[in-house]
């Protein structure tokens, strides 16, 4: 797909501070270092983080970016996505008060241009930290353009050609559309436009229900829009956890939120200023599609061919576990070369290009311990490897659960929809994989990352004290489970027997 103008709306005061941070009108490239350390192609999260690090120790660096600075995460990403769903978690615990004995009256009502405003002011705001000017002051040569590769050791950008001993590729990735006939002639939002929305759409069809997708349909309907969300698998959140993705389903579905799955969209008409999504059971009217439908890697554009660096136009750039590509100088990071499409990926990913391209290291991807989060209300977190992954692997697990309907601060709290489940290996107590549904899950998750990173066992974390009351007490329970597992019928036998003559 061609590259598209900049999706950046309304040209409000807080969308003009953010564009003068991270797109300044007038910004003159550099004049061209005779060679570079380390040229740098695209400056969202990966690519911010490579030339930062790279140029904090003491190496010359180049930075190419063709639309903004900050990449998806800042524009049109992890930072309004979460602004919206702080707003909409606002309006349901409104509405929900009344649980609670809070008396709100009735008709609690969503101000959406007003969420949408904030939104622009913190994005606006945040963008300081990933603007040209900052990176200009850190050292950083930041180039405004379209990077393309001359040679396996050249690049070019708004005609200046420069050399690099190391380059890093950091492209990221774009939403892909499915191809359902009429979809594109009736008009669709993205990740990069529904952040422009002006007006709450009264009826919005959300296709996908990935993370994306649940997020955003959450939210909208919370907002007031009346959501549709289609899924052509069976399930929504399909690489989740089972029960995981049946708490969220139900949660959406409380809601409001209509999801159908095993959906087969076969066109999309236009009828006036409707969107009719036409599928093999019903008609479904829409004012506004949004496609959460997965996303592609962006290695267009590039003239790969020419570096020598081979790709896939599904899997993205081929990168070894030193995160080379099959051009031994240059890495490539981030979402453009990662199954697993994260900020803290591309960031992690950023360090391991840092050591490995300038320092002769030898850090490995494989190595890293990767958690995600899906910030659903409640939200789904999870690290390691899945139930049916190990046993797909032929190694045996055992899993412990701990529900938050019997934790205590779940309860006062009014979210005991949820639980924490954690796999150890079979006959001991490494830590393998864990799931967490709670309203914060995304914060309790690291502790069990904390844990398999130093090789703490779940029998450890049964030590550790928790505060009382917490929802991360869940956690230690999960731990006392295991140890009570430790407890054979023969040493209970020995200490019932030394207790009887302790008597
Ligand atoms: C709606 C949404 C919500 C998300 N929420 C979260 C979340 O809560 N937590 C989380 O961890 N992740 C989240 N993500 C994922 C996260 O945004 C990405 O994983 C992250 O932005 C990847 O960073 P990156 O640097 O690899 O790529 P990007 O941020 O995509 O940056 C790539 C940059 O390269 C530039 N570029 C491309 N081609 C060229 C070229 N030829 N020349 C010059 N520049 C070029 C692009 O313009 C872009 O700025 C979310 C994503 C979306 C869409």
């Amino acid at each position: 797909m061609a590259h598209e103008a900049l999706a950046i709306a309304p040209l409000d005061e807080c969308n003009l501070k953010l564009l003068a941070s991270v797109r300044p009108d007038g910004w003159k490239n550099p004049t061209a270092a005779p060679r570079y350390n380390m040229v740098v192609i695209g400056a969202g999260t990966a690519g911010l983080v490579t030339a930062a690090g790279a140029a904090g120790l003491g190496a010359k660096v180049a930075l190419i970016e063709r639309d903004l600075m900050g990449g998806d995460c800042l524009n049109f990403g992890c930072v309004p996505s979460k602004a919206l769903i702080a707003a909409a978690r606002a309006a349901a615990s409104a509405r929900n008060a009344k649980r609670l004995g809070v008396i709100v009256p009735a008709g609690v009502r969503v101000d959406f241009p007003a969420v949408m405003a904030r939104m622009r002011t913190i994005r606006a705001d945040l963008a300081k930290l990933d603007s040209a000017a900052r990176f200009k002051s850190l050292g950083v040569d930041v180039f405004q353009g379209a990077a393309r590769f001359t040679g396996r050791d050249s690049i070019e950008v708004a005609g200046a050609k420069l050399r690099f001993a190391r380059a890093t590729i950091a492209t990221g990735a774009r939403a892909t559309a499915p191809p359902i006939p009429g979809l594109a002639e009736a008009g669709y939002l993205t990740n990069e436009t529904v952040f422009s929305l002006g007006e709450l759409p009264r009826r919005l069809v959300v296709i996908g229900a990935g993370p994306i997708g649940c997020e955003l349909a959450q939210t909208f309907q919370r907002f007031g829009s009346q959501v549709t969300m289609l899924e052509v698998a069976p399930q929504i959140l399909i690489r989740e956890d089972r029960d995981a993705a049946k708490l969220i389903e139900s949660a959406l579905n409380r809601d409001g939120v209509r999801i159908v799955t095993n959906c087969k969209i076969e066109r999309v008409e236009k009828r006036g200023s409707e969107k009719i999504l036409v599928t093999s059971a019903e008609e479904i009217v829409a004012d506004e599609i949004l496609i959460g439908a997965g996303r592609a890697p962006v290695v267009d554009g590039l003239n790969l061919e020419a570096a020598g660096v081979e790709y896939d136009p599904t899997a993205g750039v081929k990168v070894n576990d030193y995160l080379q590509t099959t051009n031994p100088n240059v890495y490539a990071i981030g979402d453009v070369a990662s199954p697993y499409k994260f900020t803290h990926v591309a960031d992690e990913h950023a360090r391991i290009a840092i050591r490995n391209a300038l320092f002769f290291g030898r850090a490995k991807a494989s190595s890293l311990i990767i958690p995600w989060c899906t910030y659903t209300d409640p939200e789904i977190a999870h690290v390691g490897t899945y139930e049916h992954e190990v046993e797909k692997k032929g190694i045996k697990v055992k899993t412990f659960v701990q529900e938050l309907a019997e934790a205590d601060r779940a309860i006062l709290d009014g979210e005991t929809d949820g639980f924490v489940k954690v796999h150890v290996q079979d006959g001991s107590d490494k830590i393998l994989g864990a799931t967490i549904v709670a309203s914060h899950a995304g914060d309790l998750i690291s502790e069990i990352t904390t844990a398999m990173k130093a090789g703490l066992g779940l029998g450890s974390i049964a030590s550790v004290i928790h505060p009382y009351p917490t929802q991360a007490a869940a956690i230690k329970k999960v731990g006392d489970a295991y140890n009570r597992t430790r407890l054979t019928p023969f040493t209970k036998r020995l200490f019932e027997r030394l207790l009887a003559w302790r008597r």
